[in-house]
Parts: C-alpha cells; sequence; structure tokens
C-alpha cells in the first residue's frame, strides 16, 4: 500500500488555505514552504476589428513533496538521512542532515526545503503523526473546497480513490502538467484531476514565482562549491603533471603546492555545510550516494598525497604508491563529475560535464605547476608536450563552450581569456628566452581566472525547478 494525494486542479481557487495550514502545523520558518500553490497563468487579448477576443487562462496547482516512487533525493543523501517507510512516505530526518543542499539539486520539485537557522533540510511528511491517529494530512483538512485530499493505493492496477484523474506515476513526465518538470523520473506519487488549461498549448507561465521559490538565492552560496571543485581538480592535475610531465621540477615544492590546493578545497567544501557537527556521517551512504563516494576519493587522494609527501621528505622510492594515488584522482574528478549528472538539472546531466571536469583538472594542474618548473631546466621536450597539452584543452575548452555555453555574456568573456590564455601558452612554450616564472605565472593566472567564470557559470546554470 502506499498514500497518495489527490488534487481536483480543475476546481482549485488557489485560496491556499493548504499552504497556510501546513505552514502553521509544522511550525516553518520564513521561507520555508512545504506546501506551495502554483498560480499558472498565460493568454493574451487580441484586437480583430471592434472586438477584442482573448485566450487568457489561469490555474492553480497545489504541490508538496509528492513522496515519490522512485525519491532521488533519497538516494543522493551522503548521510542516508531520508527512509522510504513501507507505505510509500519518505520522511527525512533532519538531525541527521548536514545541510549540504544536494537532496534539493536531486529533486525535480523543489520539495526539501532549508531552514536557515537549523542548518538543515526539511520537508514535507505527509503528517504521518495524523495518519498514524487516523486523521487526514493537515492540508487536506484546511481545503474548504474539498478539491484536495488523500488515498490509499493497495497495489499495481489498484485505484484506491474516486473519480477520474492522472495518476503521475503511472504517465511520462512530459505529459505532468505545467510547472512540474517534464524530465522527471522518480514517478510523483499523486493523482491530479486537470483544468482544462493544462492541455492548452499556449504558453504558460508562474505568476507567483516570488511566493513559491523565497528560497531562491544570489548564487554566492555555491562560491564554497565553485572554490572545491576547482581547487581539488587543480590538485589532482597537479599531481599528474607533477609525476609525468616535470620530472626535473622541485618535485617537493609542486607537492606542498597540490597539498595547499587540496586543503583549502577540503575547507571550502567543509564551510559550505549547514550543520558541521554532522559531517562525521557524510561516509554513511557510500552504496548510494556519489557525494559519499566523492568524499571518500577525497580523502583517499589526500591519504596518497602525504604518503608521497612523507616518501619524498625521507627520500624512498614509493612508485607504486605514487601512481596508486595519481589514479585515485582520477577516479575522483570522474565521482565528482557524477555528483552533477543529475536527472533534475538537464544542463548538467551530460558527458559535457565530465569533460569540463577532466579539461579543469588538466589545465590547472599543468598551468599551476608550470610556475615552479620553470625555477629549474625544464628538458625541451617536456616543455613542448606541456605547451602542446595546455594548448589542445584550451582548445577543447573553447569547443565546449562555443557548442553549448552556459551564458551567452560570461561565455565570449570565457573564450576571449581562453584566447589569450593560448597566445601566452605560445608564448611561453614556443619563443624560447621568454621562459620565466612571471610568464608562466600570468598564464596560469588568465586561466584560472576563465576556470572561475565557467565554474560559476556552471552552477548558475543549475534553472530554479519550477515545481
Ligand atoms: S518530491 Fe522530491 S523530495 Fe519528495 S520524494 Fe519526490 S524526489 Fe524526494
Ligand atoms: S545531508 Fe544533504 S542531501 Fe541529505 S538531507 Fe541534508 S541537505 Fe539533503
Amino acid at each position: 500500500m502506499s498514500y497518495v494525494f489527490l488534487l481536483d486542479a480543475s476546481a482549485c481557487s488557489g485560496c491556499k488555505a493548504c499552504q497556510a495550514a501546513c505552514k502553521d502545523k509544522n511550525q516553518l520558518p520564513l521561507g520555508v514552504l512545504w506546501r506551495r500553490v502554483y498560480e499558472v497563468s498565460g493568454g493574451e487579448w487580441k484586437q480583430a476589428g471592434p472586438a477584442w477576443n482573448n485566450t487568457v487562462f489561469a490555474y492553480n496547482l497545489s504541490l508538496s513533496c509528492n513522496h515519490c516512487v522512485h525519491p532521488k533525493c533519497a538516494g543522493v543523501c551522503p548521510v542516508d538521512a531520508y527512509t522510504v517507510r513501507a507505505d510509500g512516505l519518505v520522511l527525512l530526518d533532519s538531525s541527521k542532515c548536514v545541510g549540504c543542499g544536494y537532496c534539493v539539486w536531486a529533486c525535480p520539485y523543489g520539495a526539501p526545503q532549508y531552514d536557515e537557522a537549523a542548518g538543515a533540510m526539511t520537508k514535507c511528511n505527509f503528517c504521518y503523526d495524523n495518519l498514524d491517529l487516523g486523521l487526514p494530512p493537515a492540508c487536506v483538512s484546511a481545503c474548504p473546497l474539498r478539491v484536495l485530499d488523500y488515498a490509499v493505493v493497495q497495489g499495481e492496477g489498484e485505484k484506491g480513490y474516486e473519480g477520474d484523474g492522472m495518476a503521475l506515476w503511472e504517465i511520462p513526465a512530459t505529459e505532468h502538467p505545467y510547472p512540474m518538470s517534464d524530465r522527471s523520473r522518480t514517478g510523483p506519487r499523486l493523482v491530479i484531476k486537470p483544468h482544462a488549461a493544462m492541455k492548452l498549448t499556449q504558453e504558460k507561465f508562474l505568476a507567483n514565482r516570488e511566493e513559491v521559490h523565497p528560497q531562491q538565492t544570489s548564487g554566492w552560496e555555491e562560491a564554497p562549491l565553485v572554490a572545491f571543485t576547482l581547487l581539488v581538480q587543480m590538485a589532482v592535475g597537479g599531481f599528474w603533471a607533477m609525476l609525468w610531465l616535470f620530472h626535473d621540477a622541485p618535485q617537493l615544492l609542486s607537492m606542498l603546492w597540490i597539498g595547499l590546493c587540496l586543503g583549502a578545497g577540503m575547507l571550502a567544501s567543509f564551510a559550505h555545510l549547514g550543520t558541521k557537527r554532522n559531517a562525521w556521517r557524510v561516509l554513511n551512504h557510500l552504496r548510494k550516494s556519489w557525494l559519499s563516494k566523492e568524499i571518500l576519493l577525497t580523502i583517499l587522494f589526500g591519504a596518497g598525497w602525504l604518503v608521497t609527501l612523507t616518501s619524498m621528505i625521507l627520500h624512498t622510492n614509493l612508485f607504486i604508491l605514487n601512481w596508486l594515488s595519481a589514479w585515485i584522482g582520477l577516479v575522483l574528478i570522474y565521482g565528482m563529475s557524477r555528483v552533477y549528472r543529475l536527472p533534475a538539472v538537464p544542463v548538467w546531466n551530460s558527458w559535457r560535464t565530465q569533460a569540463r571536469f577532466f579539461i579543469s583538472a588538466a589545465l590547472l594542474g599543468i598551468l599551476g605547476v608550470l610556475p615552479i618548473s620553470t625555477w629549474t631546466h625544464v628538458p625541451v621536450l617536456e616543455w613542448t608536450l606541456a605547451g602542446c597539452i595546455v594548448i589542445l584543452l584550451l582548445g577543447a575548452q573553447a569547443a565546449i563552450t562555443i557548442i553549448r555555453p552556459l551564458s551567452f555574456k560570461w561565455g565570449r568573456i570565457q573564450l576571449g581569456l581562453i584566447l589569450a590564455g593560448m597566445i601566452g601558452c605560445a608564448i611561453l612554450f614556443f619563443m624560447p628566452g621568454w621562459f620565466g616564472a612571471a610568464t608562466g605565472l600570468a598564464v596560469f593566472l588568465i586561466i584560472l581566472i576563465e576556470e572561475v567564470l565557467g565554474r560559476w557559470c556552471f552552477y548558475q546554470a543549475r534553472t530554479w525547478p519550477e515545481a
């Protein structure tokens, strides 16, 4: 058996009694709405001779967490704070939450809501306490038109509710009404009796966006993640560059640089957590959560770095361990990209995410170690090889930016920086006499700015789920 919400959208007046009752029962703070009433409108007035014809329409859609058949929120959570009950209810234990915000990205309906004061995620629990007492959820009780209801569906093929309606978990997301995601694969347990306007092909608009998405932010919240992903990728790329390209560079100095990047990245990631005291739980969901796996791989790579550094200080050659650490680093970059391959975020759910991350790692890795390398004599072959690799990587980065720009405005600036970086590289690598730490540093800084900008656009390109 499973609980489902029923909504007769054809008769919903948009009074928001359900939204208010939910907020009241669950004592939700300002900005947190477990149930939201979406006001959709569209159409226009057109003059035809002396008459005005209109195609104007409007409807309301009351939505909360849909207690989905395949709840992505539960799958991605690194601390395993979600449980799926036998009756289908998807419950969140906020006391375990580390406040990473990952479940919000994974949910196509924006259902998990962040409580700023508590530093933790919260979510509709279908008023399971009411259900256990034989009472309906607060939102259902509050609906004055009796258009919001709930039912128990016993099994496949069983209806469990009166009247018609689209059982959304049984039909493809492309047929779900606007503003619900048309790419969701979660199977929302919601039955909607459609409003006639839902089938219109005219463009539909959300009329109360500010009300239903009060948590939409400036985007600065993602800055620690920009720092974490770039710094860790730079550390991994630097490790490879040190082992492979710049053998003759001062390796201890390169290793310290790599450690600095890694440490700063990990600190930025830690600073991003809403409830830091729960950080010890982040490996709890290694079986399913790519975020848990990413954190484990970062720790393993960090351990590998420490062993390599120690072996350098002690002048022992731990060749196998060095290579093992380097390969763990590569798996880490892959793991990082998997964190972002979410069906709920189409712009991230593409091979380009993997490509972007590997290119950033190689570019920043080589260019980060470069100024250190210029202090010593680097054989011409290694130097030329490094130059060719960097220019090829910049070309690939430019191609991805042109094919699928994340931002038209910033994309052009990014391309300008890539071009400047290419010219700088050509001077640095192919014009003898211009070698030097200062030129290397200048090229590194140009590409660093380009990469920060690109990563910033990457995070900003995640459009807020409409519903
Ligand atoms: S609506 Fe979102 S938060 Fe609720 S169960 Fe589905 S995926 Fe999870
Ligand atoms: S730990 Fe992260 S993914 Fe899990 S509930 Fe909290 S915010 Fe969501």
